[in-house]
């Protein structure tokens, strides 16, 4: 042993024996509990409520909550904050309920409470895990401050499909990326201590595979074979786990015949015997009583199978309390099974803190302070300039130089209600700041800004009908589209450059928003191919919270910045990249097809037996007629104000055995004329392996900052967990052989190396 394992050694000892003494007080206490408990008081555990004067995340909210919270009904509500209004309810569990036993308040903080960050897949875009966290960590300080004390986030659904709206809401396609930031989000909101005052509990959702929805239509049916579950969509749920979540979300998808809710494959083989999860499962919105639309029974067969399955708290259908003790006196459901649900959510309310002191997270005070804060909302510029990629850049159009004339056109240019994106539940959008405004703020006066709307974000009024549900996000100018396009072009006319701010309405994704046709809405188009005609140079700053198919405008455009949606201070943040105050350095964590007949389209593929290479003749190729195989931009994409150059990898032994580390250099170099970051990644192929493999996979990757002319060596340890795959069998291993390591800027445009590696 080392001289460092001595040492450590014991402080380990010690930290096993304490977490296993706190295991046995909360053990002792629970079970203390619950053998007062009545039946129903058990049952009554297991039940959440949507609280009817919050907002509306489904399709059915509750009434009567006080007095099913005081006859000890309710064991957990979510839909509203704000430690005044929580306390109300927490007194009645407190003080009125037979045995006082607190409430859990949960709340859908996605990105932000009330200091909204990008949308997550915005967040994601920064490949930079400390901000990751950073984001998560204030949120959860918003959250407690507000008197929360669950949030239901992580999403950490693999996605493949942007025609789904919920690719918003997660981190992309890749396994290995979408792990870590499951892992870091879990960190940042749960910190070292549950019962701390500034920490939540985590939610990872939801589980399982709800991004592999058929044809990327909303809560439809996912089919996957055991390899391509384990190998791509499974990995962030066990991550997420891995890194202490206390609790998961059950999804709304059947899977491969049965829907997740009640799947006892899922909730009870997987992830308590094969992962060890020992937290609490939750379903989804109604997505118990939403079984017998799945095809399985009225509501006591499903409540029974759910609980069966081994879900413990039923979000909304009040299945679980309106047919459990039946259930129980038709031997359809057992007492332990009853027992072991209860004894998780009182669990979970224990290591929250809640036994300790109910009303810890009820501290009126500490929204004035903690909510909304000048540090809070840097954080958040921050975050939003970071997430930002940078699509296109023809003749450096940018950055901007803060003098001249700006024309500033499009629907989303000056539009505060959709500067937070979906999941904005408690975001207040009044406080966001608009493109306008952060432009405005940035030039101070040098530069003049000629802002024309330009055209309606759709014109399309049963499109914007569906879309409007949370309030008039688009809206129908009462000028003509010819009229406003025409207010546009002569903004243009008599400017140096155009800076057109077009896209989606926040609530064109998340839930229930999937699309079939991503392109930018017509209205937009036809006022981007106007400014376009006037020869002007057109920079589209593009609000979107999915990939959208960009054939066109990147033909016609001069630049694209995607901003996703930034958040609160997305407009500051858009200013500080269009002027250059920070480089962009954000890169793609979803491919973004040519055309929707591509999908799903995704990085790390597989070859097939007819592969198709650039150049070769092309029949009998797996190929298309009609459009080449390759996406617009590829994962891992993004450009800079400045250029970075890779050289050669190396590697410390080309003929590594065993086990041991090999080490794998590469030089970044700075040509260009900005200070910059990049992101290296580091892909693997396996060329020769017992199942077909995809071409690449990501296994590491590193942000580096250069100075122009700078030059940096990265170092990266490579050892061979990052060569193993799932088999036939499902094992979990490498096989030896030759292995191909590509390290770049970019999936789709990397510099490799060749091992043999052998056991
Ligand atoms: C969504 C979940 C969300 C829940 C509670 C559901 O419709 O699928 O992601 O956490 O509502 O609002």
């Amino acid at each position: 042993m080392n001289i460092k394992k001595r040492i450590l050694f014991p402080f380990a000892l010690v930290a096993i024996c304490q977490v296993q003494a706190q295991d046995a007080q909360m053990d002792a206490y629970v079970r203390d509990l619950m053998s007062k408990m009545t039946l129903d008081e058990k049952i009554g555990q297991l039940n959440q409520e949507a609280v009817s004067d919050g907002v509306l995340t489904g399709s059915v909210v509750q009434g009567g909550v006080s007095e099913k919270i005081a006859k000890g009904q309710v064991g957990s509500t979510f839909g509203i904050w704000g430690a005044d209004k929580l306390r109300k309810l927490q007194d009645i569990a407190v003080k009125n309920s037979r045995l006082h036993i607190p409430l859990l308040f949960g709340l859908d903080v996605i990105h932000g409470h009330r200091t909204l960050f990008p949308i997550p897949l915005g967040i994601s875009a920064t490949w930079d895990l400390g901000l990751v966290e950073q984001s998560a960590q204030l949120a959860a300080k918003e959250a407690t401050a507000d008197g929360l004390k669950w949030v239901f986030s992580p999403m950490v659904d693999i996605a493949r499909d942007p025609r789904w709206g919920r690719v918003s809401e997660g981190s992309g396609e890749d396994p290995f990326l979408g792990s870590l930031i499951a892992k870091a989000m879990v960190r940042g909101y749960q910190g070292k201590n549950l019962a701390d005052s500034n920490t939540v509990l985590a939610c990872i959702k939801h589980f399982a595979l709800y991004g592999g929805a058929e044809a990327g239509r909303e809560y439809n049916t996912v089919d996957m074979s055991p390899i391509k579950m384990y190998e791509y969509y499974l990995p962030p749920y066990k991550a997420a786990i891995d890194a202490g979540a206390a609790s998961i979300m059950t999804s709304f998808n059947d899977l491969n015949g049965v829907p997740s809710t009640a799947n006892r494959w899922l909730l009870t083989d997987l992830l308590r015997k094969e992962w060890g999860f020992k937290g609490l499962v939750v379903s989804d919105y109604t997505a118990v009583s939403e079984l017998t639309a799945h095809g399985l029974g009225d509501l006591q067969t499903v409540s029974a199978k759910s609980l069966h399955a081994g879900l413990d708290m039923d979000m909304v259908s009040e299945g679980f309390l309106k047919t459990l003790p039946q259930s129980l006196k038709e031997g359809k459901v057992t007492m332990e099974e009853i027992d072991q649900a209860c004894r998780r959510v009182l669990e979970a309310k224990y290591k929250a803190g809640l036994f300790a002191d109910p009303y810890k997270y009820l501290n009126a005070d500490r929204a004035s302070k903690d909510i909304l804060t000048a540090e809070n909302r840097a954080v958040a510029r921050k975050v939003a300039a970071h997430s930002f990629v940078l699509l296109k850049n023809a003749n450096q159009v940018l950055p901007l130089k803060k003098i001249g004339t700006i024309a500033l056109v499009g629907p989303l240019a000056d539009s505060r209600r959709n500067m937070l994106g979906t999941w904005s539940v408690s975001g207040e959008w009044d406080k966001s700041v608009t493109v306008k405004e952060g432009l405005e703020n940035a030039v101070n006066g040098k530069a003049k800004i000629i802002y024309a709307k330009g055209a309606n974000i759709s014109d399309d009024t049963t499109f914007n009908k569906k879309v409007n549900v949370f309030g008039e996000e688009i809206s129908i100018d009462p000028k003509s589209p010819e009229a406003l396009i025409q207010d546009a072009v002569d903004a243009a006319k008599q400017s140096d450059v155009v800076v057109a701010v077009v896209g989606e309405a926040a609530d064109m994704t998340g839930e229930s928003a999937s699309r079939s046709n991503i392109d930018i809405p017509e209205s937009q188009r036809n006022l981007l191919k106007a400014l376009v005609a006037t020869g002007k140079p057109v920079v589209a700053v593009l609000y979107n919270g999915r990939p959208l198919t960009l054939d066109w405008e990147d033909k016609n455009l001069n630049a694209i910045l995607d901003v996703w949606f930034g958040g609160t201070e997305g407009g500051n943040a858009i200013a500080d990249v269009l002027f250059g105050d920070y480089n962009p350095s954000g890169k793609l964590t979803l491919t973004f097809p040519r055309n929707v007949g591509q999908i799903p389209i995704y990085y790390n593929q597989k070859n097939t037996g007819r592969p198709y290479y650039e150049g070769q003749p092309t029949k009998f190729k797996s190929d298309y007629l009609d459009v080449p195989n390759t996406p617009l931009y590829a994962f891992g994409y993004g450009l800079s104000y400045t250029q970075f150059e890779y050289g050669t990898p190396t590697v410390s032994d080309e003929n590594p055995k065993g086990n041991a580390p090999i080490q794998l250099k590469v030089t970044v170099k700075n040509t260009g004329k900005y200070a910059g970051e990049e992101t290296a990644q580091l892909y693997v192929s396996d060329p020769v392996a017992s199942v077909a493999r995809s071409v690449i996979e990501l296994k590491s990757f590193q942000k580096v900052f250069l100075k122009p002319g700078e030059s940096r060596e990265l170092s990266f340890i490579v050892n061979p967990d990052c060569l193993k795959f799932y088999n036939t069998d499902l094992k979990y291993d490498w096989e030896p052989g030759e292995f191909i390591f590509r390290v770049g800027g970019s999936s789709a445009n990397t510099k490799s190396v060749r091992v043999n590696w052998t056991k």
